[in-house]
């Protein structure tokens, strides 16, 4: 049965349908989880040891992160935080501009990533969700299913979400439509970019095609897993100093707060989505908050939304904004989310 079929039975309390009664995560599978998503990338730091001087150059190095931050910040502060959240209102141009860099981060159209995640916000690890981790229980199998399924396995799944539903306000500039049908050459300039800038600085061939493997192909790789892991690991390992919806799991997991440009602080962000600022603690680094606080300063950003105006709430009321006011005029629990009317600031 589909999510949203199911959501519509819901009644906000029980696990989700095909949840049975099961223990908790336990020691043991969190450290099997951990070495799982661990390894990969210290083989990679070893990987990039190995080739050091051969295959691999400060050039490959330094493209790799300017381009990192580059098509990261255009994720975390345009398409999340700007075009789903309305955290700021952005210049004209500033908005198209991250909209550009986010789409060369190959995940997805902007208007589509909006919409996804508009409808994650609005059905958190519950029925309807695209990508809970608690999807297939909370027995040990359905947790590491689930983590699977909430990083990438949702995205092989026959369940799409409407635009028209989640982002019609997106469909109806122009500019953000522009971009959207844009996003395969904008994928292909993603990776043409290191490759002539390498073989430039360079001055050949084969400095083109490293800077187009590290520079190019495994910086989408490492930002590609980055963002899923806030969707995957920041619903199941972490704190909860926050109060966020019922049913909500989002966690704070400091460990990924610098490489997830501050996308980690996901407890803070869900307890108050609109909010620009994701770690709500001073000591919580978020680079994404600082830039938009350097866009406010150069006042290319304004009506930055610093703090929810009457703090966090239980009952999910502070998503109305965050979801352009079109899932939550329900209280949670309702059964059913209404989906109808404009979106609304
Ligand atoms: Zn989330
Ligand atoms: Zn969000």
């Amino acid at each position: 049965m589909r999510p949203q079929t199911l959501a519509e039975g819901y009644d906000g309390r029980s696990p989700f349908p095909e949840t049975a009664t099961h223990p908790p995560v336990n020691a043991a599978q969190v450290a099997v989880t951990t070495a799982i998503v661990v390894a990969p990338f210290l083989a990679l730091a070893v990987g990039i040891r190995l080739a050091w001087g051969t295959g691999i150059s400060v050039t490959d190095g330094l493209l790799a992160v300017a381009l990192y931050l580059l098509t990261g910040l255009g994720v975390t502060v345009g398409f999340h935080r700007l075009l789903t959240h309305r955290s700021f209102t952005a210049r004209p141009w500033l908005r198209v501009a991250l909209a550009v860099a986010g789409s060369m981060s190959f995940q997805g159209n902007v208007v589509d990533w909006v919409a996804t995640h508009r409808r994650h916000h609005a059905f958190t690890d519950r029925p309807g969700d695209p990508h809970s981790p608690y999807r297939y229980g909370t027995h040990l199998r359905g947790q590491l299913r689930g983590l699977a399924h909430a990083h990438l396995g949702w995205m092989f799944t026959d369940d799409p979400t409407p635009a028209s539903r989640y982002a019609p306000d997106m469909l109806a500039d122009p500019a953000m439509t522009r971009v959207a049908r844009a996003f395969p050459a904008l994928c292909a300039l993603s990776l043409a970019l290191p490759f002539a800038a390498g073989w430039a600085i360079s001055g050949g061939l084969y400095g083109g095609l490293t800077a187009f493997l590290w520079a190019g192909l495994v910086r989408v790789a490492l930002l590609q897993h980055v963002t899923w892991s806030v969707n995957s690991l920041c619903h199941m390992f972490g704190d909860r100093p926050h109060p966020t919806r019922r049913h909500d799991r989002a966690t704070d997991l400091w460990p990924l707060a610098i490489v997830s440009l501050g996308e980690s602080w996901h407890n803070g962000h869900h307890s108050q989505p609109s909010c620009a600022r994701h770690g709500r603690a001073p000591r919580q680094v978020d680079p994404s908050a600082a830039l938009i606080r350097l866009f406010e300063r150069l006042h290319w950003a304004t009506d930055v939304h610093w703090h929810a105006p009457d703090g966090p709430r239980r009952d999910g009321l502070n998503h109305r904004r965050a979801v352009g006011g079109l899932h939550t005029l329900h209280p949670p629990g309702a059964g059913r989310l209404d989906h109808r009317g404009p979106p609304r600031r």
